[in-house]
């Protein structure tokens, strides 16, 4: 039994089967929509996916044709581990339901941050999780000339530049000093507020929100310490946290982080009962602790041991190495293992390199300016982490030090690699081999 049908949950669902053909599956999910990729939403609302439908990776009756029981609009309110059932809400009907499995997967994902300021009935206010959200979000949009995003994470500036895409003035705000928070150090964000700032966001740092103004039941600005800005529709988009509420009910154990504490094989604290994906912590490689990072791919990854390990088979979570990437306008934006903030606060003996190049060699036409700071541990030589922001696909490079990170690799490990090279796709030597030598 599953709870979830996104990305954890799909991927479980599918595996469980391939695993044990016979194996009896069944999805629960609260919503009317299954496997799609959350990660598309900002750019349906900016106009370069087609549609919602766009997003879909399986539908429910392609998940049925597979053997797998898809029960939509059922919300899983309750279990009771020792008799292995669970209680399941019928949203048709409003029955509610009691229902056995002899394994159980919790992938209930996250919800977004409402803070207090945003607990409001005043149409126009969005938060941006899940399709029907965005479709909320599709339907203010029309005649709408002004928006407010509240956050500038990578959800945050994501949805600025789509917003900007729909020809609306947009102003991104964010507590903060800087914009995408814990994702880069401080110059590397500046890189990226002045992208937004270039293509007409108004980004305004070290600013919190007080409240939201209306008139007739609709949005018209948001209030904050420095003033009034008046805006058609806001995004809030300031955080998530980890939907624990069903594992904490069953004795389920918490991490530190606030997700869910698992083993490798996926499994929780209780026997029978698994949990992968957003509401689910996992170790970092770089730091050998555990963390709360939900993306997508460790979702997915989580999802696939979960239904292996569930159906009989034995599969293990190799970890993290915190790496991720956004789009802002023309550029891109890049991170992996460690930044230079992160090593300090940990108390490591961290150095860094940085790295300013074009994407590929200079006499080629189009090059485009890159910057790589390269993060590396005094003393042992080994590679703690990269920061890349260039334009568009460059900074995908991120990947080669996220493959090393994951083999513990130095960075004379990073100089020695044998990358490609002609001149429309890079310099001879890489900018990342740039960075390695100058850091070894
Ligand atoms: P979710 O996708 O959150 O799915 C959990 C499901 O569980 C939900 O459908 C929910 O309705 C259901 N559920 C919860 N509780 C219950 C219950 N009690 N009973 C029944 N059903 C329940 N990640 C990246 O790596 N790269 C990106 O570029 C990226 N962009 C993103 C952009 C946006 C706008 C958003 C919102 C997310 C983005 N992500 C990105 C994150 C990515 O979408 C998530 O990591 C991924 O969706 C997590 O999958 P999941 O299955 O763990 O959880």
């Amino acid at each position: 039994m599953i709870v979830g049908g996104v990305a954890a949950g799909m991927t479980a669902a599918s595996r469980a089967r391939r695993q044990d053909p016979d194996a009896q599956v069944v999805v629960f999910e609260r919503g009317e929509w299954i496997s799609y990729g959350a990660c598309g939403l900002p750019y349906v609302l900016g106009g370069a996916v087609k549609d919602f439908d766009a997003l879909v990776a399986r539908t429910p009756a392609q998940m049925r044709a597979r053997g797998v029981g898809i029960r939509l609009g059922h919300e899983v309110t309750g279990i009771d581990a020792t008799a292995a059932t669970v209680t399941v809400h019928e949203r048709a009907s409003g029955r509610t339901l009691t229902e056995p499995y002899d394994r159980l997967l919790l992938a209930t994902g996250v919800a977004a941050l409402r803070p207090d300021w945003a607990q409001s009935d005043l149409s126009g206010v969005h938060l941006l999780r899940e399709i029907p959200d965005g479709q909320a979000i599709e339907a203010t949009l029309k005649g709408a000339r002004r928006a407010c995003v509240v956050g500038a994470g990578y959800i945050g500036i994501e949805m600025a530049e789509a917003l900007r895409a729909r020809g609306l003035s947009v102003v991104l705000m964010e507590k903060a000093p800087e914009v995408a928070g814990r994702m880069l150090d401080p110059d590397y964000q500046r890189l990226v507020r002045a992208e937004l700032e270039r293509r007409g966001v108004d980004v305004r740092c070290n600013t919190d929100v007080v409240r939201l103004t209306g008139r007739d039941g609709r949005v018209t600005g948001v209030q904050t310490e420095h003033g009034l800005v008046r805006a058609d529709v806001v995004i809030v988009a300031v955080g998530v946290r980890p939907r624990t509420e069903l594992a904490g009910g069953a004795g389920v154990r918490l991490g530190k982080s606030g997700a869910v504490a698992v083993n490798a094989r996926q499994e929780t604290s209780v026997p029978g009962i698994f949990s992968a994906g957003d509401n689910t912590e996992c170790i970092h490689r770089v730091t050998r602790r555990k963390v709360h990072i939900p993306l997508a791919l460790s979702a997915n990854r989580m999802g696939r041991i979960a239904g292996v390990n569930m159906a009989g088979g034995d599969a293990r979570f190799p970890g993290v190495v915190g790496t991720g990437i956004f789009k802002v306008f023309e550029l891109g934006a890049a991170r992996t293992g460690l930044t230079q903030t992160d090593a300090d606060s940990l108390g490591l003996d961290a150095v860094s390199v940085d790295v300013k190049s074009t994407d590929h060699a200079g006499y080629y036409r189009g090059a485009q300016p890159i910057h790589v700071r390269l993060t590396g541990e005094r003393g042992s030589g080994r590679l703690l982490g990269a920061q890349l922001v260039g334009c568009g696909d460059s900074v995908k490079r991120v990947d080669v030090v996220a493959a090393l990170l994951h083999r513990r690799a130095s960075v004379l490990d990073l100089f020695e690699a044998d990358l490609a090279y002609a001149p429309p796709f890079s310099g001879v030597w890489d900018v990342l081999l740039v960075a390695a030598d100058r850091l070894s």
